[in-house]
């Protein structure tokens, strides 16, 4: 049976390389865009092209009302979820330093990069939840479902200019944790992706001062991460070749997470 996965903010750069992977795997995917109709519906054309299904679906992720159509569009066309990748974020407008920055920034960063994928895993936990208690009769024995969050290196970086985005990532550490910790009763893993520096339009504003950090030594693998480096770490868990791990983290980042003496 084909499986079904959700890609939230699948219209661009780091969610784009995740929905084209999966699509590679003949899964049916939900490319998720905020207001990029015209990029999510290139993806889903080439998602088709691979031989998979794709939908594309404008919803923004920090709004209650647009969580629920997300989900409730996937399940009328597609009848269930085997994956959900909460990708979706966005940057500071503006980089400010710690001591000036404004609660808008803060409000933004928190509702769009954190409280959306809290709640939209807890709405879709809930449909695997319940999928799995209908005895998998209609979705076969090996339905196993799993939660993957693209956080960050910021996670754990401590970046003074955009303490928002950085609280927010920090946060999804745990979030994994949490749902991790809930769900393993029910055969859900649940993992947190840490991309390191990747190409994309969100890095786009910085890449000279990240190029000359990179060309300086900043990471052990020296080059820029792209898309698809992400996309392989979700196609691995995707295809269950980590089924006895939850909760867990994967680094790729080309080495960045590493203490260097
Ligand atoms: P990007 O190129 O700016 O793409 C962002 C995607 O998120 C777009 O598809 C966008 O949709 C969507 N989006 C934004 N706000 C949304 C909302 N409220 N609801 C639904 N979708 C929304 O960003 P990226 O670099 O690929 O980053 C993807 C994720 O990886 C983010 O969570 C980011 O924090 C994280 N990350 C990125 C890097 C990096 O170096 N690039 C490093 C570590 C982590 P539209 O096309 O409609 O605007």
């Amino acid at each position: 049976m084909q499986q079904v996965a959700i890609v939230t903010g699948g219209s661009r750069g780091i969610g784009r390389g995740i929905a084209l992977a999966l699509g590679e795997l003949r899964c049916n995917v939900v490319v998720n865009y905020a207001s990029n109709a015209a990029a999510a519906h290139e993806v889903v054309a080439a998602i088709e092209k691979a031989g998979g299904k794709g939908l594309a679906i404008k919803a923004d992720i920090s709004t209650t009302e647009d969580r629920k159509r997300l989900v409730d569009e996937t399940l009328a066309n597609f009848g269930r979820i085997d994956l959900l990748v909460n990708n979706a974020g966005v940057a500071p407008n503006v980089r400010a330093d710690i001591l000036d920055a404004g609660e808008e920034s803060f409000d933004r960063l928190i509702n769009i990069n954190l409280k959306g994928p809290y709640f939209l895993t807890q709405r879709v936990a809930k449909e695997m939840v319940k999928a799995k208690g209908s005895g998998a009769k209609n979705l076969g024995p090996d339905y196993r479902p799993a939660i993957i969050t693209i956080s960050s290196i910021s996670a754990y970086t401590a970046s003074v200019n955009r303490g928002d985005y950085c609280i927010a990532k920090s946060g999804l550490g745990m979030m994994t944790q949490l749902y991790a910790a809930r769900l393993a009763e029910y055969g859900i893993n649940v993992y947190e992706i840490r991309p390191g520096i990747i190409e994309t339009d969100m890095t786009g504003p910085v890449k000279a001062k990240y190029d000359k950090l990179i060309a300086e030594g900043l990471t052990p693998i020296q080059r820029w991460g792209q898309p698809e480096d992400i996309a392989k770490a979700v196609v691995a868990i995707a295809r269950g070749l980590l089924p006895f791990s939850t909760g867990e983290v994967l680094n790729v980042d080309g080495g960045f997470h590493m203490r260097r003496l």
